[in-house]
């Protein structure tokens, strides 16, 4: 139950997801250690449960940015390059970096200006954010996610924070062969993640996993 997770604080939201089973591997918990929560999320930082973080957007619940960690951890190295499309609140930007330094790079994509900027102050609340957005172990830009960002490309990692309605052959063609795309897919109203991997030869294969409930991955708002 997510709920069971929530904690009064960084520390103890993180202890409970993980004596819940819902962080498993101790370079996951030490990242999520290592961010605070409450520069990210305006209210009710410590609780296991999505908040809304302005411009129809929401910061996922801690257990959702745990399963992603947990997902992707295999390509999360020192060095290694990743992209996070729809950034949003930039936590799971920053909780990524901090699996790859050093010498990483993570890219957060996000459409709408003022969460780009909502991304970059959150991460400059904390000295370590500061310094990986000075030594750019983290990037944010604006432009449509579902096109990836080919200057980085490719990427060991993608995660995608928003519901797509489609597979996106842009993002599995920017990804590392092996790569692997963290993505929640949605197919008649029903949302699930897949785990999309490329392996070393270049085939891809797509694993359909948990039930899910995102905002979706859309066009731009007009100004
Ligand atoms: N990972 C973020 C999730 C934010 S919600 C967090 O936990 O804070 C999903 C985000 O995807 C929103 O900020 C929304 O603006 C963004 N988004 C939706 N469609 C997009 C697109 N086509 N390109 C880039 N970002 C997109």
């Amino acid at each position: 139950m997510a709920w069971r997770s929530s904690g009064s604080t960084n520390e103890t939201l993180i202890e409970n997801l993980a004596r819940n089973g819902l962080i498993k591997q101790d370079r996951v918990k030490q990242a999520m250690l290592a961010v605070d929560r409450a520069h990210y999320a305006p209210h009710a930082p410590y609780q296991d449960s999505p908040q809304p973080i302005g411009h129809r957007a929401t910061i996922s619940a801690p257990h959702m940015h745990a399963a992603a960690c947990e997902s992707l951890l295999p390509y999360l190295r020192p060095g290694s390059r990743v992209l996070d499309v729809g950034s949003g609140s930039g936590y799971l930007t920053h909780v990524l970096a901090e699996q790859v330094r050093p010498g990483g790079k993570v890219v957060g994509i996000e459409h709408i200006q003022p969460l780009v900027e909502m991304g970059v102050q959150n991460t400059r609340k904390s000295a370590e954010g500061r310094d990986l957005m000075e030594s750019g172990g983290i990037k944010y830009v604006k432009a449509d996610g579902r096109l990836g960002w080919q200057e980085e490309a490719p990427y060991d990692a993608i995660h995608v924070g928003a519901a797509a309605a489609d597979f996106h052959q842009a993002l599995i063609d920017q990804l590392k062969a092996p790569g692997r795309l963290f993505m929640p897919v949605e197919e008649d109203s029903e949302q699930h993640i897949y785990i999309i991997d490329k392996k070393e030869d270049g085939t891809v294969t797509k694993t359909k996993d948990m039930g899910v409930r995102y905002v979706p991955l859309t066009n731009a708002p007009a100004a």
